[in-house]
């Protein structure tokens, strides 16, 4: 078989986890497997980067951030590679210039475009176990990008595709996916299965157990996906198998997301004219920025207010770019807010259960907890809260419709 394990920032904090992964590696390829690594920078390093490069130039440029931060993965990846050689099966570090992994232009969330896979067949091909540096990529004038923090979960699932893998593992800090943040809710449970739609949303909701990218690639190609906990963190236990089949017990919730992450944009007194929105929205997705959830509202004067999320990440140029728009079709000001919090109830049983949202309106009106925004999908509900009752609120809606259940 051919397996592409992804090794997040946790597994390969110091000298003594990356032995550990570098053993696991090895024994997977003693067992007759080809093996293909892609690693994160050691954890904290991407954020001590960006640090540096902010307190450098306050207003560093993002061709130079993605320089800067592109040394965190081969720093990490040349290390596996020398731990995985001394464990006695020859390994070789790539990073993306070496292969190359090819992006689009846009520094910072950069998309990818193409893995060429020559060099890595050919070092499989002889043996080698090859360590690729996940985040990063380079566009077509030789730069290197980074593809969103978070983002080597999808340079693993890339990596799976093009190369045909039998299995993608992602390792990281916990057994698989929980019913809500393990690290934040107590009574969070791990799923040993569950659907790669669940996955999307629970992911789209802001939970960083996989980066969201690397789900719908992954769904969209057949990559088959195991979240595992890293074996330098102690345990092999059996983790969470995506699959495509719905959830067979038909749970109505069955997992409960958060995320800090994003920021809130209200712009004012916009002119109610056809094509007003694209406007605004055309702009930000040109510059890869994605728009969360949208509320619009029509004022008695005829105008309205649009008010948007974003992640917190892109708020700067959106705000550049939104204020640009505004201004241009004579709307009011904009107005940021970042003290929000998005919360998420996931479940493929609530195609199949009525009453689900006003259930979880109702239970975080009973802890006075006040709605912002809302969203639906088929198989989801979210809120923008405010960020100070966002633990309390995914312990109450926990309770409500999992731990109860
Ligand atoms: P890595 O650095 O290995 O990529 P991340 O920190 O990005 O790992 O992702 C793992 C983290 O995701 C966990 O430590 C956990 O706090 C968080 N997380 C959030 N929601 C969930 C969930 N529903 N199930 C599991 N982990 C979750
Ligand atoms: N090192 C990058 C980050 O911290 C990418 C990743 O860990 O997936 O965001
Ligand atoms: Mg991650």
């Amino acid at each position: 078989m051919l397996i592409v394990q992804k090794y997040g920032g946790t597994s390969v904090a110091n000298p003594d986890r990356i032995k550990k992964v570098a053993r696991h590696v090895a024994d997977t390829f003693r067992n007759g497997h080809k093996v293909v690594v892609v690693v994160s920078a050691m954890a904290g390093e991407t954020d001590r980067l960006l640090k540096l490069g902010h307190e450098t130039g306050e207003a560093a440029a993002e061709r130079e951030l993605d320089a800067l931060l592109a040394t965190g993965e081969q720093a990490s990846a040349a290390l596996v590679a020398i731990a995985i050689n001394n464990a006695g099966v020859p390994a070789v570090s790539l990073n993306a210039m070496q292969i190359p992994i090819v992006t689009d232009s846009c520094h910072q969330r950069a998309r990818m475009k193409y893995i060429i896979t020559d060099k890595i067949n050919k070092l499989l091909s002889s043996g080698h176990i090859v360590i690729i540096t996940g985040f990063q990529g380079v566009d077509d004038s030789g730069d290197f990008t980074t593809i969103g923090r978070g983002g080597s979960d999808t340079s693993a699932v890339a990596i799976a595709k093009v190369l045909n893998a039998d299995w993608c593992e992602i390792y990281s800090d916990v057994e698989g996916l929980y019913s809500a943040d393990p690290n934040a809710c107590p009574k969070a449970v791990k799923i040993e299965r569950a659907s790669y739609e669940e996955l999307l949303e629970t992911a789209g909701a802001g939970a960083k157990v996989v980066h969201m990218h690397a789900v719908e690639l992954a769904a969209r190609h057949n990559v088959f996906l195991h979240l595992k906990k890293s074996p330098s963190l102690g345990a092999d236990a059996a983790g969470t198998k995506i699959t495509q089949d719905i959830n067979m017990e038909d749970v109505m919730v069955s997992t409960v997301a958060q995320t800090l992450n994003e920021a809130k944009l209200s712009v004012e007194k916009v002119p109610n004219k056809v094509g007003i929105a694209a406007r605004i929205f055309e702009p930000l997705a040109r510059a890869n920025i994605n728009v969360d959830m949208i509320v619009q509202n029509v004022a008695k004067d005829g105008t309205s207010a649009i008010s948007f999320t974003i992640a917190k990440q892109d708020l700067k140029k959106a705000m550049q770019l939104t204020e640009a728009a505004a201004r241009e079709m004579g709307a009011g000001k904009v107005e940021v807010s970042g003290d929000v919090a998005k919360i998420s109830i996931i479940g493929v049983g609530m195609r199949s259960h009525a009453g689900v949202a006003a259930r979880m309106f109702e239970t975080l009106a009973r802890h006075g907890i006040d709605i912002q925004m809302i969203s639906t999908s088929e198989i989801k509900v979210s809120v923008v809260i405010d960020s100070k009752h966002a633990s309390k609120a995914v312990s109450v809606l926990h309770e409500a419709f999992i731990s109860s259940a």
